[in-house]
């Protein structure tokens, strides 16, 4: 049987026939409460089914006879109840809630699973024992024993399976119905148009859309403008809406009267409002038309592609708040939800006759979610630069698409600075920048430009960095103000207001991290946590960390990348560290009787030129300022045994101005210069 037949056949479970199982195995579809582990270390699965088990007239004297957890064999949770599951059972009384002892293979499932998922149990045994009954599910698999606990598919579209899930929603929120229909007293011209920083409204459901990015809107309205009418009019032109090129998928689709009806009276009869989090999960169990409370939006004006935007989001948790999505009850008696609803419904039956609604061209072909990516580029006037030109392009939402005909709008725009919110700069000094927290991601010159590190504004980057930094730059330690370089330990988080900053070693040079942004002020720029790369080596080495020390970057879901890169060139074969110093070690060699000059940044290739002047066995000169730079980072200390050479090898300082470079090699005459552009 596929694990679709044994849902369909968990979801066949008769609740009033519990009351009278005993010593037998059944199955059934519950909703995740939590998970205990008891002081005998027993593990318990506690779930729900939005009803008592048995006939009510019973569930009392069952109660009595009913293996219960209590504060005295409680040890701690594995998984913590979600707050409103919770209170439900607080309120409807434990005969609605079922403790399962889970054994063996089964405790690994308990490890994945959060409260609210929907899982098959497949194979419980209902027991007692001295009278008292008990659930439990033994030890042993599918196959053998038919016998598992099982996640149900988020999409999984059976319509029993489907009601069953709104049952659960909407007796989770029923019994706190009456202070959740509060926003129905409210006068609309009053509260809402103002889009105080928090908000609750009552609504109709229009939709549930996914967007490419993968993020989630409920879409309502309210068969009525928001506020008076000029006002609402320029509102229009600076509310987000979802369109047809970010949108993905209708999770809930339209009801074509709806439909009509918000195109026949404008956007600005539409309400969109991001959903994070637990709340999502409310989002499947919704039909359109269904009437909704929703509490504690967040509106925000932002700039989204330089125009000043009003987003509304239901961000996660906030059960302090009551925050979330109420399905309001059929049977409501509210007054004044009455007379909502009849207006709605007086105004929907003027687009009965107008037919299928369509609104956005559905794409055919599948999609992935991947973040948006920033492609950087650091071109800048030649004379400026001593890194090679790196191209650095912001790349459109479009790259989302895996399909064949979209890989052509993976180009990229050019995006030469890197702002993230009104609080982060990275690599990015020019004295407009009003920016309270600057980020440096390693010492090449092409990311430093601006930095000023007697201004006594603060730059925070990694430990090594932060150790060469004044060198590099050439200021005299003497005029920098204390607190100015902030060296940050890398792999750990570092909280700063409103967010946190990870660093890890990008491969590139001694120093050069990659900053992984999260929290509050970062989800509200970007969605969701941002990476940027600065300049990095993705070789063998870097690939592997991200399966072990690294594995929690695979986890995350980026909302944007900023990718610096040096070519951006698909078909351009990138020698490795050891290829490349192969190549070098070959030249050198084959010219014998040459002077070989090695144009070279003061940062970088500090281990190259250590590995071959050793294999060599002939002693490189390095010029000075490159030398100490080297010796700040620990290398070159160890003494080299070389032999007597006739020529001479030397690094030079790398000018990208390339008539420099012919000019180099004039005025040195029998010499060879190599390695001008490495990329290494
Ligand atoms: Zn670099």
């Amino acid at each position: 049987m596929s694990l679709e037949d044994r849902i369909r056949n968990g979801l066949e479970f008769d609740d009033d026939t519990y009351y009278f199982l005993s010593h037998v195995y059944t199955s059934l579809v519950a909703q995740v409460h939590s998970v205990v582990v008891t002081q005998k270390n027993f593990q318990y699965l506690r779930v729900w089914r939005a009803r008592s088990f048995g006939p009510a007239k019973f569930s009392e004297e069952r109660e009595e006879c009913t293996y219960r957890i209590t504060q005295d064999i409680f040890k701690f949770y594995v998984v913590p109840p979600d707050p409103r599951i919770g209170k439900a059972i607080e309120y409807f009384g434990k005969e609605y809630l079922l403790e399962i002892a889970v054994y063996d293979n089964h405790q690994e499932v308990l490890k994945t699973v959060n409260s609210g998922d929907f899982l098959l149990l497949n194979n419980v045994h209902v027991g007692s024992k001295n009278k008292i009954h008990t659930l439990s599910i033994h030890g042993g698999g599918v196959t053998d024993y038919n016998r598992e606990i099982a996640q149900i598919p988020a999409d999984f579209a059976d319509p029993k399976f489907r009601l069953f899930r709104r049952r659960c929603a909407r007796i989770m929120v029923s019994y706190i119905k009456e202070s959740v229909l509060q926003p129905c007293q409210m006068d609309d011209d009053k509260n809402y148009i103002r889009f105080k920083n928090y908000f609750d409204l009552v609504a109709q459901v229009h939709s549930v859309v996914e967007t490419k990015r993968g993020f989630k809107y409920l879409r309502v309205w309210r068969a009525r403008q928001l506020g008076t009418a000029e006002r609402e009019k320029s509102k229009e032109n600076t509310m987000f809406y979802v369109t047809t090129d970010i949108f993905k998928s209708y999770i809930v689709k339209p009801d074509s009267r709806i439909g009509h009806a918000v195109k026949h009276y404008g956007k600005h009869y539409l309400l969109e409002i991001a959903v994070y989090g637990n709340h999502q999960n409310v989002l499947q169990t919704l039909n359109s038309g269904d009437f909704v409370v929703v509490k504690n939006i967040h509106a925000t004006h932002k700039s989204v592609y330089g125009n000043l935007t009003t987003i509304l989001d239901l961000h996660e948790d906030g059960t302090r708040f009551n925050r979330g999505i109420y399905p309001v009850p059929n049977n409501c008696n509210d007054p004044q939800f009455r007379l909502y609803q009849r207006t709605c419904r007086r105004m929907l039956e003027l687009f009965t006759d107008e037919g299928v609604f369509k609104e956005f061209e559905i794409e055919r072909r599948i999609s992935l979610n991947h973040p948006h990516v920033e492609l950087m580029n650091r071109s800048l006037p030649r004379e400026n630069i001593e890194e090679k030109l790196s191209e650095v392009v912001e790349e459109s939402v479009q790259a989302e698409s895996s399909s064949a005909d979209s890989e052509d709008t993976m180009c990229a725009k050019p995006y030469s600075k890197i702002e993230i919110g009104r609080s982060i700069a990275v690599d990015y000094f020019t004295k407009r920048s009003k920016r309270p927290y600057h980020f440096l991601t390693h010492a090449h010159t092409d990311h430093t430009r601006g930095l000023d590190l007697t201004a006594a504004r603060p730059v925070y980057c990694s430990p090594q960095t932060a150790l060469i930094l004044p060198k590099i730059m050439g200021v005299d330690p003497k005029h920098i103000l204390d607190g100015t370089i902030h060296p940050l330990e890398l792999m750990r988080p570092h909280k700063f207001e409103g967010f946190q900053v990870t660093l890890f070693d990008a491969n590139h040079c001694p120093g050069s991290v990659m900053f992984l942004f999260e929290g509050y002020l970062i989800d509200e720029f970007a969605g969701g946590p941002v990476l940027c790369t600065g300049d990095f080596r993705a070789d063998k080495t870097f690939m592997n960390r991200l399966d072990g020390p690294l594995n929690f970057l695979s986890e995350l879901r980026l909302a944007r990348v900023y990718l610096d890169n040096t070519y951006f060139k698909l078909d351009l074969e990138f020698p490795t560290r050891k290829s490349a110093q192969k190549i070098l070690i070959k030249e050198i060699k084959a010219k014998r009787d040459k002077n070989i000059l090695i144009p070279l940044h003061r940062l970088g290739r500090e281990s190259l030129l250590e590995e071959t002047s050793r294999i060599l066995k002939e002693p490189i000169i390095i010029y000075k300022e490159k030398l100490e730079i080297a010796e700040l980072l620990n290398h070159f200390k160890k003494k080299i045994e070389t032999r007597k050479s006739n020529r001479k090898i030397e690094v030079v300082k790398k000018e990208h101005n390339i008539l420099k470079s012919v000019y180099l090699i004039l005025s040195r005459r029998n010499s060879r210069i190599l390695f001008q552009n490495s990329g290494v």
